[in-house]
């Protein structure tokens, strides 16, 4: 691990009371949910085009079998547990070093590791709700039981939607995702190459205005040329948990 650059990382999030936590798929991989862009991940096995033509609102609302059969076959998570990141992050919330995390991810995790201050911009694979009027939400487990490819209402009939953006649907949250990511002192990137927007827009905002960007990730994101600090990682665990016990030690 690149030590002196870690040294930064810990100097700059003690002086900070106002730390924001960018996360994307990478911060996920290790809990075992394959990212989109990594050497696995479904932009390279299948084409980009290929996904963003059914993950669509359009194509779920033309035809909801080809997305549903889709759907069930590359957005179903295994069921799996917070990696080590995750839960740093929640003690990191706790013990005052982090204030908020906005994420891309859908697979909830930040939540069940416990942080409590979560915005995610992309909603959850966990909930599908009525696209009718009863707007009843059912779980994952629901759908995944569900005798047929489409999955209906229990209630009113109507198909259900996951409560994930598609691509063509705005994000969610998008006001307070924002105003969190440039009322930050220091912006702290992990596992996200960057590429998608808005989110990318708002770090790109972030990081006109102030200094403090830091990025971890494996690989080249699209804002290394902005960050302070980039520490090239092969997994995020052990760099946070070092960062964390890092901080705890400047306490004494
Ligand atoms: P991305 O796939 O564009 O980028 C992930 C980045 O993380 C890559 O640069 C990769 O090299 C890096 N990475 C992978 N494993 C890592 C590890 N162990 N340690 C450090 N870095 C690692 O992901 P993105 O920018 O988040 O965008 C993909 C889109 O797909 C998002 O919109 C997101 O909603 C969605 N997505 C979500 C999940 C999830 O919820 N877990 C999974 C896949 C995709
Ligand atoms: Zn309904």
């Amino acid at each position: 691990m690149e030590n002196r650059n870690l040294g930064r990382v810990v100097s700059l999030l003690a002086q900070s009371r106002n730390t924001v936590v960018v996360t994307g798929a990478g911060i996920s991989t290790e809990a075992g949910i394959p990212d989109f862009r990594g050497e696995k991940g479904i932009y390279r096995v299948l084409g980009e085009n290929k996904v963003m033509q059914i993950i669509n609102i359009d194509a779920f609302r033309r035809d909801p079998k080809t997305f549903y059969e889709f759907y069930r076959q590359y957005f179903t998570f295994p069921p799996v547990e917070p990696s080590l990141a995750h839960r740093i992050l929640a003690e990191m919330e706790k013990e005052g070093y982090v204030k908020a995390i906005v994420t891309q991810n859908i697979d909830n995790l930040h939540q069940k590791a416990g942080s409590k201050r979560v915005i995610p911009i992309h909603g959850t694979a966990d909930d599908f709700i009525c696209t009718g009027k009863c707007k009843t939400v059912y779980d994952a487990d629901y759908v995944r039981d569900f005798p047929e490819v489409i999955p209906t209402c229990q209630v009113c009939g109507s198909i259900l939607k996951p409560d994930v953006v598609l691509f063509g649907e705005n994000i969610k949250n998008y006001l307070d995702a924002r105003d969190t990511i440039l009322g930050a002192k220091v912006l702290v990137v992990i596992g996200s190459s960057l590429t998608v927007y808005p989110l990318a827009g708002f770090v790109k905002e972030f990081s006109t205005f102030y200094q403090d960007l830091i990025i971890i990730n494996k690989g080249p994101t699209q804002m290394d040329h902005a960050a302070v600090i980039k520490l090239n990682v092969e997994t995020t665990g052990e760099v946070m948990q070092e960062i964390l016990r890092r901080l705890r030690m400047m306490e004494r």
